[in-house]
């Protein structure tokens, strides 16, 4: 911390981030926090600005694409370097603004020998956000362990929340129509939320609610290791992503993301209100049946 105040973060930002090594803890990633080695960053004097700090000033996604994507030079992903920064620069203004807080998944390393189950008891009869006042059930995430396909949303709506499954209700069922015009049965593929537990009146989960819950989906994420991430909705596409940008600007484009790739399309709750986006979101979806060399179901 003193050398936070070295450098010049204010007061609140310096609780704020007090807060996150905290919940660094709870999580067990207490010796990560202290233990990073500082980074170089050309102009600063890293040896006493936090790394999670740099980072963030240089762009949580552009300093992502750095550090986890040793290939991030090869053909295959030069559209995503481009598209990188123009994300970081709406993330850096707009998600950690003032005294540039640690970005939630710089600061975020895979935990060795992590499991579902691990997590799920992690997670508890969790109370860590306002969220659980209203649930009825925490809906933890379902499908295959080692599936190459993970799909993310928002949050539980109704159904779910009385479930305990993620994307069961009119919503649910046109993703597993989706998921089945893509060759693959919903048992093959993953299916979680940004955050477990259901938002009042099914409205968006709040920035507080989000940073709280969403490092159990990236443990999740981390576990299964899926080749490709697909996001549903802005939520789930502005979170990972980290950006604020509408999901219209980068739908469809890929991103490397912790060791595979991601893609953002609409939720299906938007294509039942919006049935002819439906052939921009199977546009996305084929792109990631090339990725995966899936071949569409025979009618
Ligand atoms: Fe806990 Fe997540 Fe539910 Fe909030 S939404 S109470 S963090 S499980």
């Amino acid at each position: 911390m003193d050398s936070m105040k070295r450098v010049g973060v204010g007061a609140s930002a310096q609780e704020q981030a007090e807060d996150w090594l905290r919940y660094g803890e709870e999580l067990g990633l207490g010796p990560y926090y202290r233990g990073r080695a500082p980074m170089h960053l050309p102009g600063a004097d890293s040896s006493v600005t936090p790394p999670a700090l740099i980072a963030n000033a240089a762009g949580p996604v552009a300093a992502a694409a750095d550090r986890r994507s040793p290939e991030a030079s090869s053909s295959g992903t030069h559209r995503l370097q481009t598209m990188a920064p123009k994300l970081a620069v709406a993330s850096a203004s707009a998600l950690a603004p003032a005294g540039a807080l640690p970005s939630l998944f710089e600061s975020f390393d895979r935990i060795v020998g992590d499991t579902l189950p691990v997590i799920r008891e992690d997670i508890g009869d969790c109370t860590r956000c306002k969220l659980h006042k209203a649930r009825t059930n925490i809906v933890f995430g379902v499908g295959n362990s080692k599936a190459e396909l993970l799909f993310v949303g928002e949050g539980p709506g109704h159904d779910e929340d009385i479930k305990g499954e993620p994307f069961v209700g009119r919503a649910g069922k046109l993703l597993t129509q989706m998921i089945e015009a893509m060759g693959l049965r919903r048992e093959d593929v993953y299916i979680a939320n940004v955050v477990k537990c259901r938002p009042p009146e099914n409205r968006l989960p709040e920035k507080d609610e989000i940073t709280t819950c969403s490092p159990f989906l990236m443990r999740q994420i981390d576990v299964i290791k899926p080749k490709v991430v697909c996001c549903l909705g802005s939520c789930a596409a502005q979170t990972l992503l980290q950006t604020t940008q509408g999901i219209s600007k980068f739908r469809g484009e890929w991103f490397d993301f912790r060791g595979g790739k991601l893609i953002a399309t609409y939720h299906p709750a938007y294509l039942l209100r919006n049935p002819p986006a439906k052939s921009e979101v199977w546009k996305d979806l084929q792109k990631v049946m090339s990725h995966l060399g899936l071949q569409p179901r025979k009618r």
